[in-house]
């Protein structure tokens, strides 16, 4: 069975396109097939992912917006290896064109539907926001991950994700829940970062995942060179953490 998961925080900043690019590649290291989906008009896992989002012919757009298939819209990256439903600037105007279609928060499972089957994961990377683009990928989704930077304000805004969580469970996606809060760019000898980590484990207990994403410069530098961080330095305590990541999630869902 494909897992799906959403990986979302309305916060901007918080290492979701990180944790999406580097968890996905991490993935085709263990031999798992994965698509990344980005629904970000940023296009942000697309540009970290080595594709020029100014030369898309195809987007996630057309595929929200039912003018091509998921299997049209597919691209093979290099050398992270995994493939991806990119995303531009196109997909900002998805929200006001889906308006009034009717299913219009379904638009991004059903495309899914089709070729599902040729992955073991679907990453989908969110926007910061609660929009209908995200409520897509909740719709779609069966897990959610939440990176959460350890730092002062992180927990505002975690309670409407969750209200947000159930309201989409309750409706459209009854089998949705969190699979994991991810604690990024965490840096053990700020206080701070100690005692938001242990707000977050007292409040959300083992919903929390053990693995911890550490400051690494290396992973900011990657997405640069269009690659994550495994094929940019494979050492790194970037890519370490990501694929230690990958082995807990694996453990986590008996897969
Ligand atoms: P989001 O998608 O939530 O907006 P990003 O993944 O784009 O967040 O991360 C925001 C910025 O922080 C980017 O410049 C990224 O390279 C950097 N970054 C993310 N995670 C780390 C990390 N663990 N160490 C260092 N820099 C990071
Ligand atoms: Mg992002």
């Amino acid at each position: 069975m494909t897992k799906i998961f959403a990986v979302t925080n309305q916060k901007g900043g918080v290492g979701k396109t990180t944790t999406c690019v580097n968890l996905a590649a991490s993935l085709v290291a263990t031999k798992r097939r994965v698509l990344l989906v980005d629904m970000d008009p940023q296009g942000h896992a697309t540009l970290g992912s080595g594709i020029n989002k100014k030369d898309l012919t195809l987007s996630v757009y057309d595929l929200l917006m039912g003018e091509a298939s998921a299997e049209d819209v597919r691209l093979k990256t290099d050398p992270a290896g995994y493939d991806l439903l990119p995303a531009n600037v196109d997909l900002a105007g998805a929200e006001v064109n889906l308006i009034n279609e009717p299913h219009r928060e379904r638009r991004l499972a059903d495309a899914l539907s089709t070729i599902k089957k040729d992955y073991d994961f679907i990453l989908i990377d969110c926007p910061p926001s609660l929009n209908l683009l995200t409520i897509n990928a909740l719709t779609a989704a069966r897990g959610v991950l939440v990176p959460v930077q350890c730092e002062y304000y992180a927990l505002e805004g975690l309670a409407s994700l969750l209200d947000t969580l159930k309201r989409v469970a309750s409706t459209v996606n009854p089998g949705l829940e969190v699979m994991g809060i991810l604690r990024t760019m965490y840096d053990p000898r700020n206080s701070l970062t100690q005692d938001v980590s242990n707000q977050l484990t007292e409040y959300f207990k083992d919903q929390v995942l053990g693995t911890v994403i550490p400051r690494n410069v290396r992973l900011a530098e990657a997405p640069s060179y269009g690659m994550p961080v495994l094929s940019y330095d494979a050492k790194s305590k970037g890519s370490l953490a990501y694929l230690a990541l990958a082995g807990e999630i694996l453990r986590r869902n008996s897969l």
